[in-house]
């Protein structure tokens, strides 16, 4: 196929690496001259989607996903072609999008993904799909070179909606681990031990099984994952709140954790819960 991916950041650039490893001719585009320059061997223009059978989008925000969505459209897509938008985004921008793109002839899916760039590169990612089933069979060629796991969760929105779920869940972890790893500290059993306490009880999470052990303890810091993106995911989650009932009280305390935290935007999202676990 021909496919065009729209956003070589830090997720963009592995899934394009994987989609030409499946063989497919891809060609790409970043408004950033530094990830143009990380793109080597992928073909590079501004109108990368004309002519694509499939477009992937892997962008920072909604704002940026419905600038993306114009260009395509103005670029001028094979017919029949399929938009897959792997952005964690609000459910309002497919919902808004798949009908437009639908009277065009062309398909939109939100398949938000999980697993970070190194889940990116080895295509084990988990996709969380929203569209109908026939416009995510088209959408399949794509998806299978970057995931191992495809979530059909409903219609337009439903794979927004899962993702804002899933990274909810991710930073409530997080910082659950942290304040309980640091009692555990302040009680004289320091967090290597606790870790293999827990993570053979029912305490364990992603936090205590992976962000713990792999990016925390290590110091390695290296998740490809930025304190800025979580924090806009959890905006994305009380925006969700706000239209359907409100949060709950533990989701508000985690909402305001992450946006009072002093770590900076560009920082890797685990610095949050060592802040936490260090000094609190
Ligand atoms: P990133 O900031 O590394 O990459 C985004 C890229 O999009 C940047 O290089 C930026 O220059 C480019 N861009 C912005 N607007 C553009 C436009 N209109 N046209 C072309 N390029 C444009 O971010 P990332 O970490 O790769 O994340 C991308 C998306 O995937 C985000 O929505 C994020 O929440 C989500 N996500 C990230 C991870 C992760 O671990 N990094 C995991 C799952 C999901």
């Amino acid at each position: 196929m021909r496919v065009a991916v729209i956003g070589l950041g830090a997720m963009g650039l592995p899934m394009a690496r994987r989609l030409q490893g499946a063989g497919h001719a891809v060609a790409g585009w970043d408004l950033s001259p530094d990830r143009r320059d990380a793109a080597q061997g992928l073909a590079l223009a501004e109108d990368a989607a004309r002519g694509a059978e499939a477009v992937l989008l892997s962008l920072p925000h909604d704002t940026a996903v419905l600038a993306a969505a114009e260009a395509v459209l103005a670029a001028g897509p094979a017919p029949g072609a399929v938009v897959v938008d792997c952005s964690t985004v609000s459910p309002e921008t497919p919902r808004r999008l798949a009908p437009r793109f639908a009277e065009a002839g062309l398909a939109w899916v939100d398949a938000p993904v999980s697993g970070g760039p190194a889940g990116a590169a080895a295509g084990t990612l988990t996709v969380m799909a929203g569209g109908s089933p026939g416009v995510l069979d088209r959408a399949r060629p794509v998806l299978e070179a970057i995931a191992s796991k495809i979530v059909h969760v409903g219609g337009p929105g439903a794979g927004a909606v899962a993702k804002i779920v899933n990274n909810l869940l991710v930073a409530t972890h997080l910082l659950a681990a942290a304040e309980a790893l640091r009692l555990g500290r302040r009680a004289g059993v320091e967090a290597d031990a606790l870790l293999a306490a827990v993570n053979g009880g029912s305490g364990r999470s992603a936090a205590t099984e992976v962000n713990f052990p792999r990016w925390i303890l290590s110091g390695s810091f290296d998740s490809g994952f930025t304190a800025g993106l979580m924090r806009k995911d959890l905006r994305l989650a009380a925006a969700l709140a706000d239209a359907t009932g409100g949060a709950g009280p533990l989701s508000e305390l985690v909402f305001r954790a992450w946006a009072d935290s002093p770590v900076p935007e560009a920082a890797d999202f685990n610095h949050v819960a060592e802040t936490v676990w260090r000094d609190g």
